[in-house]
């Protein structure tokens, strides 16, 4: 644990170092929970994003794209549910004066049986060595079986606590358990109480009730609201989907783990309507899909899961998400979810206005049900950047840091470095930027030693380093050092472009 407490800090570090992420406000002595991204890390975000809605609307005909204010009628959010339900229960520690979310502290405590679990298996499979049957283990063995059983026991009870509201049953759960605040050590806890989780913000110059608006909690109302717009304007016919990204804003009650968890994030949504019925064929397809687009970077799927809902929302018959292996553990980077029509059955109420399709097939008038995927943009961006982080020792003694990100997703493509600054290899460089840059970011850099200048480039992920030489003023040729590796190729300048287009794309979706 220690290790792994120390890699995310020496990834936030790197973080900031690079210019990828900075604190907030930072002169200001920050501001918790709001980060900013610097020079590199909004070219990491927006080739995340574009990804993503390349995937979406460019990989998929029958999916288009909208971008909706944040603003919205106040109605929308007492019609979604997030004005009555939107909540997370908290709790209190007197002694520590920390707020907690009570579901949270049940969760940390399942984690540490979990963790209890893998500590078994790893001290068994080092005394069995490579004849040791991990699986076999973890289905059979007493012990285990007995720390998974309780884990489920606190899972459906704590499900069916929520489901129930039933606030003094899961403070009664905690205490039971026996959970201490991790900062006072003790179990002096207030009752749990609900907490709503959208900012609200007045509209105009008159302040009164009415004027109460919210910040948008999710992207996703703005697509309900607009999908009679787009199904007509667009001449849509189901199955379709509408995606979007944009800014989201929730209270969260204890934000951590650096961008993981925000109070202003970026969401990257599809709500895709299909015809009732068929909704969970629909959600099985997006299940399947949504988890090739993780593995079409490269990063091993031994990082990615699926932790399928106990306990579903009103609105779902289906949820599931896709965990990815922070620093910090398994924990949610995506939520697959089928909706139902609940969304659109309850706008169509509150507006008064029919939000029905015409099916010209069935030659009928329904509300169309919905399969939403939902992912968090920073989460994403925590993901492979956390995967990307590597510290190496190299044959020479020294060591290096090196961004093993998606080639698709770095920063930078390629930086464009003459060997030395005289004899013309500068303008050479020059040349060389002027003809990649209209196709690629890249960068140039003449400055230290060329050891140096690599290092540079590892640290912030750049998958070619192209260096100008003696030789290459000469026939034209220069050398090509890649990034992983670090091995070395020579090609000719008019070959480059092709070059880097053909080794950064992400595998076929
Ligand atoms: P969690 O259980 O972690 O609070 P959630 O289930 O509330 O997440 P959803 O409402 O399903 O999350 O939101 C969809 C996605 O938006 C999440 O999978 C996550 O990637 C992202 N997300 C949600 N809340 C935050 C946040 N506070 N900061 C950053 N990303 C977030």
């Amino acid at each position: 644990m220690a290790a792994k407490e120390d890699l995310f800090k020496k990834i936030t570090s790197h973080a900031k170092e690079y210019g990828f992420i900075f604190p907030s406000s930072e002169i200001y002595d920050g501001m918790s929970a709001v980060y900013d991204y610097g020079q590199n890390g909004v070219e990491l975000k927006n080739n995340i994003k574009q990804y993503w809605w390349k995937s979406m609307t460019q990989m998929h005909e029958n999916i288009v794209g909208i971008d909706s204010a944040i603003f919205m009628h106040p109605t929308i959010w007492k019609a979604s549910g997030h004005v009555d339900a939107f909540n997370d229960p908290l709790i209190d520690n007197k002694d520590s004066k920390k707020r907690y979310r009570a579901d949270v502290l049940i969760e940390d405590y399942i984690n540490k049986i979990e963790e209890k679990i893998n500590k078994e298996c790893d001290k068994v499979a080092k005394k069995f060595g490579e004849s040791f049957d991990r699986q076999m283990f973890l289905d059979t063995n007493p012990r285990v079986l007995e720390h998974k059983s309780k884990m489920q026991d606190i899972q459906k009870r704590y499900a069916d606590l929520m489901t129930n509201n039933d606030l003094a049953g899961i403070k009664a759960l905690i205490e039971e358990l026996g959970i201490v605040c991790p900062v006072s050590g003790t179990k002096n806890w207030t009752d749990v109480r609900q907490f709503n989780l959208m900012f609200s913000t007045k509209v105009g110059s008159v302040s009164d009730e009415a004027d109460t608006i919210y910040l948008r909690p999710e992207t996703a109302q703005g697509i309900f609201v607009n999908y009679l717009n787009v199904q007509k304007t667009g001449r849509m016919k189901i199955p379709f989907g509408i995606a979007q990204i944009g800014k989201a804003f929730r209270n969260e009650i204890v934000a951590r783990q650096f961008i993981f968890r925000m109070r202003e994030f970026e969401q990257m949504e599809m709500q895709f309507f299909v015809r009732p019925g068929e909704e969970l064929k629909w959600f099985e397809y997006w299940k399947q899909t949504r988890m090739k687009w993780h593995l079409a970077l490269g990063i091993p799927k031994e990082n990615y899961r699926y932790h399928d809902h106990e306990k579903l929302a009103h609105y779902a018959n289906a949820a599931t998400d896709i965990e990815f292996n922070f620093p910090f553990g398994f924990k949610e980077l995506e939520g697959i979810h089928s909706r139902t029509d609940f969304d659109l059955k309850r706008h169509q109420e509150f507006s008064g206005k029919k939000l029905q399709y015409f099916d010209s097939e069935l030659n009928e008038s329904y509300v169309p049900y919905v399969i939403e995927t939902s992912i968090g943009l920073d989460r994403t961006f925590l993901a492979v950047f956390s995967y990307a982080y590597t510290e190496e020792q190299l044959e020479d003694g020294s060591q290096r840091v090196v961004m093993k990100l998606p080639r698709v997703l770095a920063p930078v493509k390629a930086a464009v470095l003459p060997l030395v600054k005289k004899d013309g290899m500068p303008e050479k460089a020059h040349e060389i930027m002027d003809m990649l840059k209209q196709d690629f970011k890249v960068q140039y850099d003449e400055k230290d030693a060329i050891g140096k200048r690599y290092r540079r480039q590892d640290a912030i992920g750049t998958p070619y380093c192209i260096t100008v030489d003696t030789q290459t003023l000469e026939d034209n040729t220069v050398t090509v050092r890649e990034r992983d590796t670090m091995e070395q190729i020579r090609i000719g300048i008019d070959q480059l472009s092709g070059f880097i287009h053909e080794n950064i794309k992400p595998l076929a979706l």
